[in-house]
């Protein structure tokens, strides 16, 4: 049974119900759609698609709205595309006029302002790399430092020191009213601050999605611990990090931004490239399948497709493949070499986290003392589900909510087998009706002794504070 959660993204190649329907058979636990590429409608289709595919197969899956952000992008370049030579000198403007080999212009009005000499500036994803040599006004002179065919209006990565461009962007938050806000999780691109990710939650509401921070840029390592107080969880985004850092920092910037995900409990997905080489062959590379199996290894809740589900060969194969790896990885001794120092802060209800941590604590020794065969959570908001999956437990963690939204959101934290109950009144009654729930889903079977870990329904303070072993008869 594996523990670590798939997140696949949809595109092209993965758009309707057939395949949406092999990509969860296949162990897609989250679905994500990435709103810069299609429009509303197509992605609102999407949503509809994966919940009736999980409905039909008594799943509960979660849906992930990848905002864009800013995104920088050159005027056009002439039919054919233009080739940049190395050593070649190119001009920089701002403008959205026509761009050839000689004069790019660039839809950041500011571009001579945020870069200086030394500087990297990226274009077409990494297709042509300029060096910047002087800023000369609104001018920006800039040598060809790995030459390429540009085509279109590739877009321009600028370093994230004195790029600040505003987030979340207008096309952002026409968005997030158009589709995001009916999602499980709301990824924010390009934060680098706490109060960009409060505007967001503020737009989407106060019962909306979860929130998830997208790190892929030197300045959002730099505030990390602060994006950690209001994000709920984290994105290592690999692609546009290992543009704007060094790209030797990547595999360093990974674990040290899991590490601190494990520390406060907050879940974690590790994205981008993890499988590419499956966006056109039917077998991962060698080093690809290390890649994933070391991301379980570091300690990641999830693990992300990009293109590989979006536009590639075959989509429910690359699911199949990362599945493959992902248990494989868990169940290794070789692969838990690295201990991980993790605590729960719980940012909603802070009063309560060292209470809910001491409890999840509790649960998880009664569970290995006892030889338990599940730990069942039952949790309106997730928190208690949330505190337990970041300890890691070796019994079956099921996650039970009568909230379909709390549920749905629990698909991306680690180990959690989400469950949906019927509403509870008093204690008892909840014990009652998650255990009953647990065994007729088939997760907690007769004979079995369980942990029960929940907030009292009829206490005062929304606390962990019931724990319970219970012999399933
Ligand atoms: C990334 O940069 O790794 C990433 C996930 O962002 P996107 O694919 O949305 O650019």
């Amino acid at each position: 049974m594996r523990r670590t959660k798939i997140v696949a993204t949809l595109g092209p190649a993965s758009g309707t119900p057939a395949v949406i329907g092999e990509m969860l058979d296949a162990g897609m636990d989250v679905a994500r759609l990435g709103l810069a590429h299609g429009t509303p409608e197509e992605h609102r289709a999407a949503m509809a698609m994966v919940r009736d595919e999980a409905r039909r197969r008594g799943r509960i899956v979660g849906v992930l709205a990848d905002l864009p952000g800013p995104k920088v992008r050159t005027g056009p370049f002439p039919e054919g595309g233009s080739f940049l030579a190395e050593g070649a000198e190119v001009v920089l403007v701002a403008g959205e006029g026509p761009s050839s080999g000689e004069r790019i212009e660039v839809d950041e009005p500011e571009v001579a302002q945020v870069v200086e000499p030394g500087a990297t500036v990226v274009l077409g994803d990494g297709t042509v790399v300029l060096e910047v040599v002087a800023v000369e006004g609104d001018t920006v002179r800039a040598r060809v430092q790995a030459g390429g065919r540009l085509q279109g209006r590739p877009g321009a990565h600028l370093p994230s020191d004195r790029w600040r461009p505003p987030v979340p962007t207008e096309d952002d938050l026409r968005l997030i009213d158009a589709v995001a806000r009916e999602a499980d999780w709301v990824a924010v691109s390009f934060v680098r601050r706490p109060e960009e990710l409060r505007r967001v939650r503020e737009a989407l509401g106060d019962d909306g999605p979860r929130l998830m921070a997208k790190i892929e840029t030197r300045a959002a390592v730099e505030h990390l611990d602060e994006l950690m107080t209001v994000a709920d969880g984290i994105m290592v985004a690999r692609g546009d990090l290992g543009i704007d850092a060094p790209i030797e920092d990547v595999p360093h910037l990974q674990k040290r931004i899991i590490r601190a995900c494990a520390a406060r409990g907050l879940p974690v997905v590790t994205a981008t490239q993890m499988l590419e080489s499956m966006v056109s062959a039917a077998r991962p590379t060698r080093a690809e399948a290390t890649d994933v199996a070391n991301a379980v290894a570091d300690g990641t809740d999830a693990l992300m497709l990009s293109a590989e589900t979006a536009i590639g060969r075959d989509p429910a194969l690359a699911v199949r493949t990362m599945a493959r790896i992902a248990e494989r990885a868990e169940q290794a001794e070789e692969m838990h070499a690295v201990p991980v120092d993790r605590g729960v802060v719980s940012r909603r209800v802070p009063s309560t986290g060292a209470v809910t941590l001491a409890m999840a604590h509790a649960a998880l020794r009664a569970a290995d003392e006892l030889g338990l065969a599940a730990i069942v959570c039952c949790t309106r908001a997730g928190t208690t589900a949330r505190a337990m999956a970041a300890l890691r437990p070796r019994a079956r963690l099921v996650g039970a909510s009568p909230s379909p939204a709390t549920a749905r959101q629990l698909t991306l934290s680690w180990g959690v087998e989400p469950l949906e109950v019927a509403e509870y009144h008093t204690t008892d009654e909840m014990v009652w009706c998650v255990v009953e729930a647990a065994v007729e889903a088939g997760v907690v079977h007769h004979g079995e002794a369980i942990a029960v870990l929940a907030g009292a329904p009829d206490a005062a303070a929304r606390t962990t504070d019931v724990l319970r072993v219970v012999q399933v008869e």
